[in-house]
């Protein structure tokens, strides 16, 4: 199999990835904001507005790392039911504004059932994760009372317990062998992930046995640049810039080279599309966006 452009072997490659995340860990974030200019977060926005959960769903983020997707869909859950109970109440209650604020200074009432797995196989990377959880309050801004961790040693797993009620699970495990029941999770994402797991194949197959009939797997990922223009300048910059900049940010070289090199042997949009209808997903749909840079893949458990 390939580590970048690397030929290794298939059991050297878990390996190789798992140091360039432990390595990558600390500077994670803020790497991604500058590599990017900041755009990743727009294409995971736009994951979200694709998914358009709403509340009681339970997501399962696998290669969730540092969490972006998770605190996302939280944030996004309270904001849709916010709007939604704020206009019947005005409407049906005739409330006033400050009464309806009064209403929703617990945050968690909003979420209304919403749970979020967090699942990585690097327990570097959820480590960062778990402590933004507890030091942002869910990007809000408002506390939820006093955080605590709680850790399941057996399963690997810890419950971020904010304000009483635990709507955020982070738990240490393999995309190609997940630690979950069948039939558990309404949705499934992965963002920027598999193209770091060694068989694809077998990630696919763990989606699809763990989501519910009905549920809904969502990858966003690096794809093929369509646009002859756009794919020579990203080339220029992915190979002469990137890893630059993450010698010079996180002294690390050679993990930016992977992240650069991993992204070049990922399957285009079309051969991808076939790899999850492979796997039994129905209804296999895909989206490009910024000339192809990345691509979001959607498929359903039928
Ligand atoms: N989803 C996050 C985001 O979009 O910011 C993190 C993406 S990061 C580029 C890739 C993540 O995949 C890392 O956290 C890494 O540890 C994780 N990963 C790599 N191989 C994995 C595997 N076999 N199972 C689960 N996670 C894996």
């Amino acid at each position: 199999t390939h580590f970048g452009f690397e030929t290794v072997s298939e059991e050297e490659k878990g390996g190789k990835v798992y140091q360039v995340f432990e390595s990558v860990a600390k500077k994670y974030d803020v790497m991604n904001d500058m590599m990017s200019l900041g755009i990743h977060r727009l294409w995971k926005d736009l994951l979200l507005w694709r998914m358009h959960p709403f509340p009681g769903t339970q997501l399962l983020d696998v290669a969730g790392g540092t969490g972006d997707i998770a605190f996302r869909f939280l944030n996004y859950i309270q904001a849709q039911h916010r709007r939604k109970q704020k206009r019947q109440l005005r409407t049906q209650q005739n409330l006033s504004w400050e009464e309806i604020a009064q209403k929703y200074q617990n945050e968690e009432d909003s979420l209304n059932g919403s749970h979020v797995v967090v699942c990585d196989i690097n327990k570097e990377m959820l480590k960062i994760g778990r402590k933004k959880a507890c030091a942002q309050g869910y990007k809000t801004g408002k506390s939820y009372g006093k955080c605590t961790e709680e850790k399941l040693t057996a399963r690997k797993e810890w419950k971020i317990i904010c304000g009483g009620g635990s709507r955020l699970a982070w738990v240490l495990g393999d995309a190609e062998e997940l630690p979950f029941d069948d039939d558990k999770f309404d949705v499934y994402t992965i963002a920027f992930g598999i193209r770091n797991v060694t068989h694809i194949d077998r990630a696919l197959q763990e989606a699809h046995r763990v989501l519910k009939p009905g549920g809904r797997f969502l990858c966003l990922e690096f794809s093929q640049v369509t646009n002859p223009l756009v794919s020579r300048l990203y080339d220029l910059y992915s190979f002469q810039v990137i890893p630059v900049m993450g010698e010079v940010i996180a002294k690390d070289w050679k993990s930016y080279q992977y992240l650069v090199e991993s992204i070049r042997q990922f399957p285009a949009q079309e051969e991808f599309k076939e790899m999850i209808e492979d796997a039994g997903f129905q209804k296999v749909t895909y989206e490009s966006l910024t000339s192809g840079i990345v691509a979001i893949h959607s498929g359903f458990k039928l």
